[in-house]
């Protein structure tokens, strides 16, 4: 660390840092918006959100152990430009593949329903925009974590033991897509116009880096809404009691109204990752889950151990409800 962890600076970059670059994105995303080649220059805006993130990295992590490379940032940076879609690769540039989507699809899609409301603000629309977008986000990512058979994609995304701003893109391709689906197509059927998905792209695309970054962050009210680091982070706990709470991509709305909204008076968890096994290549990373074989290597044995306990409690509290019968009835 440069800086005295300890000192009135130290105390002030964290408090200020995450607003700082988020409203720097969005501002750099409206000088975009309002050019020529809004997705180019969006590009260039993002990649230097990620290169800020990564110097704070260096200079205040979290956790220093995140510093040191696990050997998956080509599996990352790959799963990023694969997921972001065929249009952005083409350009060579990493950026939002639903930003990509919502330019492509528009056109298309002109028989929409009239009834957004797009005589509002432009940003209470986006706000409007970004709540009923993360309901489908809300729901993918939950569905991905309760059930097998879409954990096996979403795993690859928890199998990292580190978080850091390279991580942020690390998702199978399916798993993006299902979560691009839910997500985006209600605004399409409500005739959100092209505005609010491009916002929605940008605030995605940002709350996504800065909610993996390795920043000692202090968000303090800002976890009360948005994800931010500090509840990520337990989002990647081993411990499947800490996993499986603060699903939300954007808002932590859903979660707080679902009940799945977690954020323990205590430093978030640092012991991160999965219990099965993910390949170590990108390409058995993609393969892996569709084979029987791979699935069973990604969800590993905990699901089974965890079940059996289950299994265990459940018949122990039966016998013990059993016994009790008779006492209650006589009573
Ligand atoms: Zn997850
Ligand atoms: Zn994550």
């Amino acid at each position: 660390m440069t800086f005295q962890s300890s000192s009135r600076l130290y105390a002030a970059v964290s408090s200020l840092l995450w607003p700082a670059i988020f409203c720097a994105g969005l501002t750099g995303s409206y000088f975009a918006f309002h050019s020529q080649m809004h997705l180019l220059w969006f590009n260039v805006v993002y990649l230097s959100v990620v290169a800020t993130i990564a110097l704070f990295e260096r200079l205040m992590p979290y956790e220093e152990t995140w510093l040191d490379a696990d050997g998956e940032t080509f599996n990352n940076l790959a799963h990023t430009l694969l997921s972001k879609g065929a249009v952005q690769i083409a350009a060579a540039i990493g950026t939002s593949f639903p930003m990509a989507v919502a330019i492509v699809a528009q056109p298309f899609l002109s028989h929409k329903a009239n009834i957004w409301p797009d005589q509002l603000p432009m940003a209470l629309q986006v706000v409007l925009g970004l709540i009923i977008a993360e309901f489908g986000l809300y729901l993918a990512h939950r569905l991905a974590h309760e059930h097998l058979s879409l954990w096996r994609f979403h795993a690859l995304h928890h199998s990292v033991e580190r978080l850091w701003v390279i991580n942020t893109g690390r998702f199978h391709i399916i798993d993006s897509l299902f979560k691009i689906a839910l997500s985006q197509i209600p605004l399409y059927l409500l005739g959100a116009p092209l505005p609010v998905f491009l916002w929605i792209g940008a605030v995605t695309a940002f709350i996504g880096l800065l909610t993996h970054c390795n920043i000692d962050v202090r968000t303090g009210p800002l976890d009360w809404i948005l994800s931010t680091p500090r509840l990520h982070r337990w989002h990647h706990s081993k411990l499947l009691a800490e996993g499986n709470t603060n699903y939300g991509e954007n808002l932590v709305i859903w979660d707080q109204i679902l009940g799945t909204y977690y954020n323990p008076p205590r430093p978030s968890s640092i012991d991160i990752g999965i219990t099965g096994k993910v390949a170590d290549s990108f390409l058995a990373q993609l393969v892996q889950p569709f084979s029987k074989k791979g699935a069973k290597q990604i969800i590993g044995k905990k699901p089974k151990e965890l079940r059996d306990k289950e299994e265990l409690a459940a018949k122990a509290a039966a016998a013990r409800e059993q016994a009790n019968e008779p006492i209650r009835k006589s009573s």
